[in-house]
């Protein structure tokens, strides 16, 4: 494994903001980590994992050192066909194409979160979530380095204290605990279509209405033509995807919001008392869509999607990023919270 001195990081964030590496290594396996680790440690230098890089906002060069994970693996354990199929996939694997193997092999439950861009070790961060399901609906297990104890633990569902696009991982206490080195994901043979998500359905209501059954091949397909709609193209316009979680407010805050905003859009969470906001519509009802500060932007498309327009830089992102917060602050009284890693 080599160490590289300031190395820049503009091509491996999906955001495109520049920023250096004070230190840089890409590890390949379990030793090369823990070897990594060493020498942060050896030198009492702060660490930042990178993955792909699409969830991740740099304000600044980081003066310590980033280590960019690649493990790679793709393993059955379940034995010999036995359903529910358990997969094993390190951590450095490629989201989107590990759910196109899935469904070429036959396995099944993660079309609706395809073409998530990104690794396998990133998706339990924020509990990828989109279209009606979250990977903590189909994972069993994580695998990390503890870096307190250099041990490699085994963290069952539970233990990651998974929530609406959040996890232990993201806990300010313990965010910088852990590094995922796989994860295990329970997949199905028997295809089970999970089609609550309202855009989804109408993306394939023509599908359900004629033939009757839609096919998880399908449903992934029908998400990436809505996600080719609506989402840019990090490879044409830097993004992190949405940049601020839906907030979740209690029945009666939404009933007076609804009761004062025409058309405010809310959804109801399972538990019945508290329901969530679609983030984008205030922000769109404010006129921030396609709005524009130098190279940073709201996306057309998109009110909850910020665009790096070619030279953005972290400090104008946050700037923008701040001006909503405040104005969705004062007119709808709910606090928007950042969705990404910020550094
Ligand atoms: P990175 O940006 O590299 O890392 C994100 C965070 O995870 C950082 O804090 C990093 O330190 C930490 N991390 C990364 N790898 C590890 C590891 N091995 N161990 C410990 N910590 C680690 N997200 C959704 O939930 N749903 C969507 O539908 C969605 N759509 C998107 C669409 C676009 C166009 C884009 C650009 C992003 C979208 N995202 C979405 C956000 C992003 O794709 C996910 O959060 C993804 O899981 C990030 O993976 P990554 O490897 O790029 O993470
Ligand atoms: P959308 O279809 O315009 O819907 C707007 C919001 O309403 C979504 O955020 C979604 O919440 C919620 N919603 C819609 N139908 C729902 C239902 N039947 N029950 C409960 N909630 C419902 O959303 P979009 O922005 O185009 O995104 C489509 C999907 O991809 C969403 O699931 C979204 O989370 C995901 N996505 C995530 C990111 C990211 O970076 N996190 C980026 C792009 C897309 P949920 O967000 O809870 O689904």
């Amino acid at each position: 494994m080599k160490i590289m001195e300031d190395q820049p990081l503009q091509g491996l964030t999906t955001f495109r903001l520049p920023a250096r590496a004070r230190y840089f290594a890409r590890v390949r396996d379990l030793e090369e980590l823990r070897e990594a680790l060493a020498f942060a440690r050896r030198g009492d230098r702060p660490v930042l994992i990178l993955g792909g890089g699409s969830n991740t906002v740099l304000t600044r060069n980081f003066p310590g050192l980033v280590i960019r994970v690649e493990l790679p693996g793709l393993e059955r354990i379940d034995g010999d066909g036995e359903e529910p199929c358990l997969l094993r996939v390190g951590a450095g694997e490629d989201w989107p194409r590990l759910v196109e193997r899935c469904l070429a092999q036959g396995l099944f439950g993660l079309e609706n979160l395809a073409w998530i861009p990104g690794t396998a070790g990133a998706a339990p961060v924020q509990n990828i979530g989109a279209y009606g399901v979250e990977l903590a609906d189909r994972l069993q297990a994580v695998e990390a380095l503890d870096r307190t104890t250099g041990e490699l633990v085994h963290l069952d569902k539970q233990d990651c204290r998974f929530s609406y696009r959040s996890s232990l991982f993201k806990e300010d206490r313990l965010r910088d605990r852990y590094v995922i080195t796989s994860i295990v994901l329970v997949l199905s043979k028997i295809p089970a279509p999970i089609l609550t998500h309202t855009a989804l359905k109408e993306e394939l209501a023509s599908i359900s209405m004629g033939s009757g059954e839609v096919t998880p091949l399908e449903v992934s397909r029908a998400v990436r033509r809505l996600r080719r709609r609506k989402l840019p193209d990090p490879a044409e316009l830097g993004n992190v995807g949405s940049f601020f979680r839906n907030p979740v407010v209690s029945a009666t805050v939404y009933r007076d919001l609804k009761a004062r905003f025409e058309g405010l859009v809310g959804y109801p969470e399972p538990s019945g008392d508290r329901v969530k906001l679609a983030a984008a519509w205030m922000i769109e009802r404010l006129g921030w869509r396609g709005a524009r500060r130098g190279s940073v932007g709201v996306h057309t498309e998109h009110a909850l999607i910020l665009v790096n327009h070619g030279t953005a830089t972290g400090e104008e992102v946050m700037a923008l990023a701040r001006e909503i917060q405040r104005s969705v602050e004062e007119t709808f009284g709910v606090t928007l919270e950042i969705e990404p890693a910020v550094y």
